[in-house]
């Protein structure tokens, strides 16, 4: 069996994190290199590891985590708007093969992405 990644370890409770949302389909903590004011994460339950891998399947699944985005959005106080990414694959920026939506806000972003 592949070895555990760090995201799947949070959701196992082996690692600690600063966790602000948790349901039966996902985790949501706080980045710990956060790159806005609120930077969190959206992890699903479900370890896919890439948007590359996604499955007709996960479609209500992908819609949630989205929902969350924008409840936790709410909870943060982000009324100006904020910005929801996910990295995918070397190219993309993807560090943790585990799939995850960034919720950033807080400070104007600059677009486009370097
Ligand atoms: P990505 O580069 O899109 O795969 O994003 C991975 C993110 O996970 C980065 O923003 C990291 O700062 C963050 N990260 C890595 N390890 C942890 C951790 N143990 N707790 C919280 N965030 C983490």
């Amino acid at each position: 069996m592949s070895e555990k990644t760090m995201f799947q370890k949070i959701i196992d409770r082996e690692v600690d994190a600063d966790i602000v949302h948790e349901d039966d389909r996902c985790v949501a903590f706080r980045d710990i290199n956060p790159q806005a004011p609120t930077h969190i994460l959206i992890v699903p339950r479900k370890p896919i590891p890439s948007l590359d891998d996604l499955e007709p399947e996960d479609e209500t699944l992908v819609g949630h985590l989205f929902v969350v985005a924008r409840e936790i959005a709410q909870e943060e106080g982000l009324r100006d708007g904020y910005r929801t990414v996910i990295n995918c694959g070397d190219d993309g920026g993807q560090s943790v093969y585990h799939l995850h939506l960034h919720l950033l806000g807080g400070r104007r972003l600059e677009w486009p992405p370097g």
